[in-house]
C-alpha cells in the first residue's frame, strides 16, 4: 500500500503532525474513553510479509559499493548519498535509502545528485544481478510503481523532518513535568520499578529478563520466563528486558521465537530528554499511540513505551526516524534497558520509572 493511501492519521494530513481532533477526556494519563481500533495482541507473522528477504550477498555487495549501511530491514537501509558533495541543501543520514527487495535500487531526496546516484544504480545492479537471467534486469512496472511509492515515503519523510521543531514547541513536556504528571505514584520506591512495568504484561507472558548476552544457548532458557514468575523475585533479576512476548520453550530472542509484540519502545540518542518528551506526547496525543511508561535509562536518553499498533508500524517507520528517534527498536527482540535495576552496577543509580499510566487491567 502506498503511504499516500494509508488510512492511519500520522501521514494522512497534509502536515504530519497535525493531531486528529481529541474528545476534552483523552488527556495524557487518561484512560478513559478510549476506543480501541487495533488488536495490540495480534500475533506477527513475519512470514506473510510481501517482501523477499536478499540473498546475503545482495546487502554485502550493496556495503562494498556504497559503504556502511544502516539496514531498517533485511532488505532495506540508509547510507552516504555517494553524490553528497554536490548537495545544494544540507545532507542527512536518512536522504539516501537502498532497497534490495526487487530491482536493487538508490534513491536520494536530492536532486542535485541525480546523475551519480544514475550511474551508482547501474552499478549497484550490474554487480548484485551478474549473471542473473535477462529478466530480472528489466525495469519493470512494478519497479516504477514501487519508485513512485518510495517517493511518496520520502515526501513524508521530509515533511516530517521539517515539522519536528514544530512539534516540539507544540508539545513540549520537559524532564520535571513527565515525572509531576506521572498518574502513578513512582518517587521513592526504584527498587520496585521493575514490578510495576511486568505488570503491564500479561501475566502469562513469557518475557525475557537478562543481560544483553543472555541469548542462545539452552543455559539461557531460565531467562525466559512468565510475568507472574518473574514477580515473585525479590529484587529486579537483571539489567534488561524485552517488551514482547515469547514462546515458553524459548532459550533465544529471535523473532522466530515471537509470540506477540506487547510494547513500542521508542528513543533517542540523539534528542535530548525534553525534547524526546515531546515527541512521546505528540505520539500519545497526536497518534493516539497509548503511552503505557516512560524510562530514565540514568544514561542520556528517556525510553517510551507504548502500547504496540501493527497498523501504525508502517507510519512509524517512516516518521520517527525522520524525528531523530532510534530506527533499531522496531526489532522486536531488541533489549532494552529494565527500570528498578542498577545502572551497570554502580551503587545508587538506578534505571527508573519516570511516568507509569494507571494500573494495568489485566495483572
Ligand atoms: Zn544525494
Amino acid at each position: 500500500m502506498s503511504p499516500s493511501s494509508r488510512k492511519s492519521h500520522i501521514t494522512n494530513h497534509d502536515n504530519p503532525i497535525d493531531p486528529r481532533p481529541r474528545p476534552k477526556n483523552e488527556k495524557l494519563g487518561g484512560d478513559a474513553g478510549r476506543n480501541r481500533k487495533y488488536n495490540m495482541t495480534e500475533v506477527l507473522t513475519p512470514a506473510s510479509s510481501p517482501v523477499q528477504p536478499a540473498p546475503k550477498s545482495a546487502t554485502e555487495i550493496a556495503e562494498q559499493i556504497l559503504g556502511r549501511i544502516d539496514w531498517m530491514t533485511p532488505t532495506e537501509g540508509y547510507c552516504d548519498c555517494p553524490g553528497q558533495n554536490r548537495h545544494s541543501n544540507k545532507s542527512s543520514r536518512r536522504d539516501c535509502a537502498v532497497y534490495l527487495d526487487h530491482t536493487p535500487t538508490l534513491h536520494c531526496v536530492h536532486h542535485s545528485c541525480e546523475n551519480i546516484i544514475t550511474a551508482t544504480n547501474k552499478k549497484l545492479r550490474d554487480a548484485i544481478l551478474r549473471g542473473k537471467p535477462a529478466e530480472a534486469r528489466r525495469i519493470t512496472a512494478e519497479d516504477k510503481a514501487r519508485k513512485r511509492e518510495r517517493d511518496d515515503s520520502e515526501r513524508v519523510r521530509l515533511r516530517a523532518a521539517k515539522a519536528l521543531p514544530q512539534v516540539l514547541k507544540e508539545f513540549a513536556w520537559p524532564y520535571q513535568q513527565i515525572v509531576a504528571s506521572s498518574p502513578t505514584s513512582i518517587t521513592g520506591n526504584e527498587p520496585e520499578h521493575w514490578k510495576l512495568l511486568l505488570q503491564k504484561f500479561e501475566t502469562n507472558d513469557v518475557v525475557w529478563i537478562g543481560d544483553k548476552f543472555d541469548s542462545g544457548r539452552s543455559e539461557h532458557a531460565k531467562h525466559f520466563k512468565p510475568a507472574g514468575e518473574w514477580l515473585k523475585h525479590r529484587a529486579a533479576p537483571a539489567p534488561f528486558i524485552c517488551p514482547v512476548a515469547f514462546k515458553n520453550t524459548s532459550c533465544a530472542r529471535s523473532n522466530d521465537n515471537l509470540v506477540a509484540r506487547r510494547f513500542l519502545v521508542v528513543e533517542s540518542d540523539t534528542l535530548s530528554r525534553d525534547a524526546a518528551g515531546a515527541v512521546f506526547r505528540w505520539l500519545h496525543e497526536g497518534c493516539d499511540l497509548k503511552l503505557v511508561a516512560i524510562v530514565d535509562t540514568a544514561g542520556k536518553s528517556l525510553h517510551g513505551w507504548f502500547e504496540f499498533e501493527e497498523d501504525l508500524l508502517d507510519d512509524l517507520k517512516l516518521v520517527l526516524p525522520a524525528f531523530q528517534c532510534d530506527p533499531k527498536l522496531f526489532t522486536a527482540s531488541q533489549p532494552v534497558r529494565l527500570p528498578g535495576a542498577l545502572r551497570d552496577g554502580m551503587a545508587g543509580k538506578y534505571q527508573k520509572l519516570v511516568y507509569l499510566s494507571p494500573k494495568a487491567s489485566h495483572v
